[in-house]
């Protein structure tokens, strides 16, 4: 070990496990967090100063190059964050650190330029007769007049300006009215300008005595030297907003900001308006994975200078570089969706406990269907637990009635019962939702001569049938055929189909009720920018329409005329093999059917099932979530399953079964008899994954699973040095997953 000064422990832009040891030359100066270039295998590199030392165990050190950030990008608590991150999820800090900053600065490249746009207020009078009959054009134009007219407009501004509008596409029809010099741009350095304030007064809303009191409590806990967690759980529609919205009104107002996750991208902008109307004094921006480089950019920079009080974002946005952050709150907290499911595998929600911890600021984990791990931390007293029990005003929940399908005659899955509720309901002037959690036409396409079925010929699964495009699509490798109408095997000319997913219900409905419009929301349908939001919109006017969807319907959303909810298909989840299945399941059909009957009127759910004595389902309805939760919880102690036991799942995919398999073998016994191996861990495989082959690769996992966390992680910290030393032929892949939320 060399006694030196000024080592920097550095973060280099590649999936390395540690920090590079550099030194710092006398005549630079630099902070920790700031991008730096380094020389790295006879090349360069940009870095991020991650720690300062004095000392280092490497003998001969080089000097960084280059310092390429004045201020630091990143400030220390979320540099650390994403440092203990790393470590945690054992997943290399270069790519942890870099992935969580906006791709344009990675590179050591400077804000860029962004270009701005403003109405022509010269050809004000000649505007009519150049727009001539080109409708959206018009609309755009009308726009920009309505706006500011000094002002000039960033794409930000425009594009949610613009959501509720039908206006798409405004880029090409922006190019448009350039043209005809109707609008005018130019180009500026980038920054964040902020949205148009609303000036419509917000809506009076006098808290019930139930929020009033939880409000009261947490102000009582915020009293405390040391804050712990709270679990917020409200009933869906008990008004779980309005608390967040005045618990943090206090931080804002002491110079802090406020940081919201929600599970999915649509959630954002119903949020957003809320809070931008509740808020009219702060600056709230959205963060989310559908905004472009700069946009992102942008709002990253404007976050860090303090110029965004609110960030309301998806799970990325926990590392969003707040300086002042005073309050975080999680909405939806036992969502899936929170835990990314590729590459850096981390739990957003997870990881804002630790950030509010380290920071010791209140954090609201709010939902009405928590998640097992945090009721188990209530009952460890970890976490404080507050609930709401009721719907504000004469709102009730809804009545679930659960309807027996066996011998029953269904149109494409749906009984005339519900077909006639559906009717009643929308000429009584309400909406109606059916849920199924399976998109396309059908699951199934075969042939009734000689039984052949379209499968995958790339992954372990069916096809499903898309019949608006007369395609077969794998939805786990995106593989897809045009579809014949003569069977590929016996040229029987009567293929056909089993099962149906949302597209197939949604055409049913459409030849059942010709007069009302038919919504289908899934991720076919929502894929373009913005069609999401204008379908939400459609929604939102109140007049009577049928909604279809997957889950992305069933989270969070408000929809105050919404008072049927039809429940699809849920036999199959009540078998399935994985642990967690249960456990999602109640949670599933406890938030769709809380989607109905949250406006004035009374809200009903049918849910058709075959196994309607099925306990899941009838404790559920008769007993409540609660005691489905603890119930379960005590069936995951009896077998030390999370949150009593701790899993990591190690897995590999390769293009040669065998050699994959070996691979992870090799591991495995290698492990069993490694030094670090400790009684109290168990390996478990290697086997096949639920999913054996998927996208042309074999798959196979091994679970390491413990009672002693700290024992677990010391192994895996072995075995992650292993994986890297191993000999890898047969295209092998390997991946770490620490507290997995599927076996897929
Ligand atoms: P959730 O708990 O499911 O998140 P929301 O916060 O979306 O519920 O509230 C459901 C509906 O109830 C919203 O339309 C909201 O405006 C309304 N609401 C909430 N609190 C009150 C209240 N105290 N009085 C009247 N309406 C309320
Ligand atoms: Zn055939
Ligand atoms: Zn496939």
């Amino acid at each position: 070990m060399t006694p030196a000064k000024n080592i920097l422990r550095i973060a280099i832009s590649r999936p390395l496990y540690s920090l590079l040891d550099y030194q710092c030359p006398d005549e630079l100066t630099v902070q920790i967090g700031c991008r730096v270039q380094v020389p790295l295998a006879g090349g360069f590199s940009v870095g991020i100063v991650v720690k300062k030392a004095t000392k280092s165990e490497f003998k001969k050190l080089r000097n960084i190059l280059k310092v390429l950030d004045k201020e630091p990008l990143i400030e220390e608590n979320s540099l650390q964050l994403l440092y203990w991150a790393s470590r945690y999820y054992h997943h290399p800090i270069g790519d942890v650190i870099f992935n969580a900053i906006p791709a344009p600065l990675r590179k050591g490249k400077t804000l860029p330029l962004m270009k701005v746009w403003q109405l022509n207020t010269k050809l004000l009078e000649q505007a009519d007769s150049l727009l001539g009959r080109a409708h959206k054009q018009r609309q755009l134009w009308l726009f920009f007049e309505k706006s500011n007219k000094n002002e000039w407009l960033s794409e930000l501004q425009i594009n949610q300006g613009l959501e509720q509008s039908s206006v798409i596409n405004w880029k090409n029809l922006l190019r448009e009215l350039i043209k005809k010099q109707l609008i005018l741009v130019k180009e500026i350095p980038a920054t964040f300008t902020a949205l148009p304030r609303t000036s419509t007064p917000d809506k009076e809303i006098t808290l019930t005595d139930e929020q009033q009191d939880v409000l009261k409590q947490l102000t009582l806990i915020y009293q405390a030297k040391k804050i712990k967690p709270i679990l917020l759980h409200g009933i869906t529609g008990s008004g779980k907003t309005e608390i967040y919205l005045r618990t943090i009104a206090p931080v804002l107002k002491s110079g802090k900001q406020a940081l919201i996750l929600v599970p999915e991208i649509g959630l954002t902008p119903q949020l957003f308006k809320r809070f931008q109307q509740y808020f009219p004094q702060y600056c709230v921006a959205m963060l989310h994975s559908a905004l472009s480089d700069s946009e992102r950019t942008l709002i990253w920079q404007a976050v860090k200078d303090f110029t965004i009080d609110i960030v309301i974002g998806t799970r990325s946005a926990v590392f969003s570089p707040m300086k002042k952050l005073g309050i975080i709150i999680v909405d939806e907290e036992h969502d899936g969706s929170l835990k990314q499911q590729t590459g850096f595998r981390y739990h957003g929600r997870d990881l804002a406990v630790k950030r509010a911890y380290d920071l010791n600021i209140p954090i609201i984990l709010g939902s009405a269907t928590p998640a097992l791990e945090s009721l188990q931390n209530v009952e460890r007293d970890r976490y404080h637990y507050l609930r709401l029990n009721s719907r504000p005003g004469s709102r009730t929940r809804p009545v679930v009635l659960v309807q027996d399908i066996r011998g029953l005659v269904l149109e494409a899955g749906i009984s005339s019962l519900l077909l006639k509720e559906i009717q009643q309901h929308l000429e009584a002037d309400n909406q109606v939702m059916l849920f199924l959690n399976r998109r396309g036409f059908a699951p199934v396409l075969y042939c009734p001569s000689c039984g052949w079925h379209a499968i995958c010929q790339s992954c372990d699964t069916n096809m499903t049938y898309h019949a608006g495009i007369s395609k077969i699509i794998c939805h786990h490798c995106a593989r897809e055929k045009k579809v014949s109408l003569s069977c590929p095997d016996c040229h029987h000319k009567g293929i056909t189909t089993v099962g149906q997913g949302t597209e197939r219900i949604e055409h049913v409905l459409q030849t059942h009720f010709p007069e009302f419009p038919v919504v289908r929301i899934d991720r076919d349908t929502t894929r373009r920018k913005g069609a999401l939001d204008s379908k939400l919109a459609i929604v939102q006017q109140g007049k009577p329409v049928i909604l279809v969807g997957t889950q992305m319907l069933t989270k969070g959303h408000d929809f105050p005329k919404l008072t049927l909810v039809g429940i699809l298909d849920i036999d199959q989840a009540l078998f399935s093999m994985d642990y967690r299945a249960q456990e999602q399941l109640a949670q599933q059909i406890v938030q769709v059917s809380g989607r109905a009957g949250r406006g004035e009127s009374k809200g009903r759910v049918l849910l058709q099932t075959s196994q309607p004595e099925h306990p899941l389902l009838t404790n559920l309805l008769n007993k409540g979530y609660l005691n489905i939760a603890k119930q379960l919880l005590s069936e995951r102690k009896r077998w030390n399953y999370p949150p009593f036991g701790f899993q990591v799942l190690i897995r590999v995919t390769a293009t040669d079964k065998i050699k994959g398999f070996v691979f992870l073998q090799k591991l495995s016994q290698d492990l069993s008899l490694s030094d670090l191996q400790q009684p109290d861990v168990t390996l478990l495989g290697p086997v096949p994954s639920p999913m054996a082959k998927k996208a042309d690769r074999y798959r196979f996992q091994l679970l390491m699973s413990s009672a002693n966390r700290a024992a677990l992680h010391y192994l895996l910290t072995d075995a992650v040095v292993r994986l890297q030393a191993y000999k890898k032929s047969g295209n092998i892949r390997w991946s770490v997953d620490v507290d997995p939320l599927n076996m897929l």
